[in-house]
């Protein structure tokens, strides 16, 4: 059998993927059921601003969530990172629950909201409430895009586009870095 080199990565992946398959209590990943091994990917427990409840607009200097934050984090949140598609945590994720700000706790989307992208970074085609994000041109790149940033604490989520499903027609593009997983709900 030949590969080309295209089918070659893609299988490089995929077997990479099974490999990373298991977990802890022995159950197998399906995406109709998954659950995730851990409910949060941070330990917030050092950062006082995080809450799923306070709405108030955060202001923190950058140079403090430096110091909160992980680097990865950091670096999405307030250098306005892109972490590399296909790699995130949540862009194949189908949990029943809500996504909140990693930075902040800011509840920003709801899983119902959620749909299948080819893009490589969690879509959804809503928002939670309508001041969760803020909104800002971002003529970065040579594109003209709209950046969306969480609504309380500034932090960089990543963009919205117009070409999402119904009934929005929204896809807001989202990394999986600036990302936390409430279950349930
Ligand atoms: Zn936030």
């Amino acid at each position: 059998m030949m590969f080309n080199t295209h089918t070659f990565p893609l299988l490089l992946t995929a077997a990479l993927i099974l490999a990373g398959c298991g977990n802890s209590n022995g159950q197998s990943r399906s995406k109709s059921t998954s659950t995730m091994d851990t409910t949060s990917q941070y330990d917030h427990s050092n950062n006082p601003y995080y809450s799923h409840s306070d709405t108030a607009k955060l202001s923190v200097p950058t140079s403090e969530w430096k110091k909160l934050l992980p680097d990865e984090l950091y670096y999405i949140a307030f250098e306005k990172g892109t972490e590399r598609p296909f790699t995130g945590k949540f862009w194949d994720f189908e949990g029943i629950g809500t996504y909140a700000c990693a930075v902040c706790g800011n509840v920003l989307f709801q899983a119902d909201a959620k749909f299948s992208s080819s893009c490589g970074w969690p879509s959804f085609f809503k928002t939670d409430r309508k001041d969760a994000l803020q909104y800002h041109m971002d003529r970065t790149h040579g594109m003209i895009r709209t950046e969306v940033t969480c609504g309380r604490c500034d932090a960089h989520l990543g963009h919205v586009f117009d070409d999402g499903p119904k009934p929005t027609g929204q896809r807001y593009c989202i990394n999986s870095v600036s990302l936390e997983y409430l279950p349930g709900k």
